[in-house]
């Protein structure tokens, strides 16, 4: 049987490229979940020219039609998410219940943008000049293309197309190469929405060939890109000539502070939820676990323990607790790591091997590593893997030193029982994100999300503070 195969969605029609890509799980190579069309450069120069043409028609629909079509693209993610979080889980390697839930949450970000639409902000002033009235408020950017990763193919998506749509803008949705059945099937409901045709266009393809011709358009008026630090800046400098508004989600290499004081349970099920959940493929991981003397033994025994249990296995078995890396080549690059550690005088406590499974999987054991020091490659670059590294600290102003020593700043953890170091951490943490007596992983959806230094470039993400890289403000003066 041959498989099935996918379409870009451009200026409102299914468009087969000259190529396909094939889409296989991470969890069996042998299970093609389809082949995927590749945009052509005409293409993706078809698709900016119908978003220009559709921008000013979208911006121009009611408010209530535009709502009504984001809410109807959340109320159907969310009915769905059961199916789609299953696909999701087949084509990206998280397990069943993180990719329902995922896609559950995208149908919320759908819905809290939906509301968006009709809370109108905008405000006005009296001139300096008597007689002339000042009215200050929110436009739509124009044509925004929406570059996202594979660890979360769904929630970024959705959290990036569902504001830019919500502020009127036209969308060109280049998603990661890995993961493009769920973008797929985000475009497809999308598509039968009452949107002018070219408002949202989808075009798989490469970052190199796609991705890098929507940040090099001159026709293109913004990127919100998450990716890597490395795409990051390649993008920004293609970017550049053009002076195209960005919004930028990159590496980290996250901390979790964990203090003599803190409650050893609590502790150890935030470091297992923030270093391993999703497989530890989440830009909000902590793969740094920096940790005071009094706690240190009790809590590495104990973390050990707890990843000597965790079931490894096909992301959609019932029971499995973490699925399996997203491809081959990231499997080598984590086990490449391992060594590395090791080399580098790091204790390797537990797990950090390559599984042999009936299938062809690119499974591995979660490792732990021990007496680390910040300086180690280990704790300095984002592995992207199931992987983290005690380092040991004498007290709390050092392990704030070391969590802050770092080129990234996204999120940041502290677990603790003393309301004095918990509040100084908070105020002190050089990230975007912290958080007491959680994991650095899981967020909100309405609230906003972003890093500092290396991890982030540009406007906040999220919640009220999308419309910061969304729209652009208008100061009108009237002379009455
Ligand atoms: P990851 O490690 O998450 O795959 P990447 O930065 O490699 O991060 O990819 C993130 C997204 O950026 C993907 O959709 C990818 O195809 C795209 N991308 C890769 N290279 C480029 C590029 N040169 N220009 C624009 N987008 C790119």
């Amino acid at each position: 049987m041959n498989p099935q195969t996918f379409l870009n969605w451009i200026d409102g029609q299914w468009l087969a490229g000259e190529t396909f890509i094939e889409n296989r799980s991470p969890s069996d190579t042998d299970d093609l979940i389809g082949q995927y069309a590749q945009a052509t450069g005409d293409q993706v120069q078809q698709a900016i020219e119908a978003a220009r043409r559709a921008q000013p028609q979208w911006a121009a629909t009611g408010l209530e039609k535009r709502h009504d079509a984001l809410r109807a693209i959340g109320d159907e993610l969310i009915a769905r998410s059961e199916e789609l979080g299953r696909q999701l889980a087949r084509e990206e390697g998280k397990t069943r219940a993180e990719g329902v839930g995922e896609v559950a949450r995208a149908g919320q970000f759908f819905h809290y943008f939906a509301a968006e639409v009709l809370r109108q902000h905008g405000s006005n002033a009296d001139s300096v000049r008597p007689g002339i009235e000042i009215d200050v408020r929110r436009e739509p950017l124009g044509v925004v293309g929406i570059i996202t990763p594979w660890n979360f193919p769904m929630a970024t998506a959705s959290w990036k197309i569902a504001p830019a749509l919500a502020f009127g803008n036209a969308v060109l949705f280049k998603p990661a190469n890995l993961t493009p059945a769920s973008a797929w099937a985000l475009a497809e409901i999308i598509s039968r929405q009452a949107l002018p045709p070219g408002t949202f266009n989808l075009l798989m393809g490469p970052g190199e060939a796609v991705g890098n011709r929507l940040a090099s358009s001159p026709r293109v008026d913004g990127i919100s890109f998450t990716g890597s630090l490395e795409t990051g800046r390649r993008l920004a400098a293609v970017a550049a000539p053009n002076l195209i508004k960005l919004q930028m989600e990159m590496g980290s290499k996250n901390a979790l502070v964990v203090l003599d004081d803190a409650d050893l349970d609590l502790a150890v099920e935030c470091a297992f939820q923030g270093a391993y959940s999703g497989t530890g493929q989440k830009c909000t991981a902590s793969s740094r676990l920096v940790v005071t003397p009094g706690i240190h033994a009790a809590f590495v025994e104990r973390l050990a323990e707890r990843l000597a249990n965790v079931r490894v296995g096909r992301a959609l078995d019932e029971g499995v607790q973490m699925g399996p890396v997203i491809d081959g080549r990231q499997l080598e690059a984590n086990l490449r790591y391992v060594a590395l550690g090791q080399r580098e005088g790091a204790r390797l406590v537990c797990g950090g091997e390559a599984l042999a499974r009936p299938e062809r999987a690119w499974c591995m054991s979660p490792a732990l590593f021990d007496d680390g020091r910040n300086d180690m490659q280990i704790n300095r670059d984002e592995m992207f893997g199931p992987i983290a590294c005690v380092i040991p600290v004498r007290d709390y102003d050092e392990a704030l030193a070391v969590a802050n020593d770092t080129a990234f700043g996204l999120t940041a953890g502290i677990v603790t029982q003393s309301l004095r170091h918990a509040t100084h951490f908070r105020r002190h943490a050089q990230a975007g994100c912290v958080m007491v007596n959680l994991p650095t992983a899981g967020t909100d959806y309405h609230v906003p999300f972003g890093g500092r230094k290396a991890s982030s470039y540009g406007p906040r993400e999220q919640g009220p503070n999308a419309s910061e890289f969304y729209t652009t403000l208008k100061t009108a003066y009237t002379r009455a």
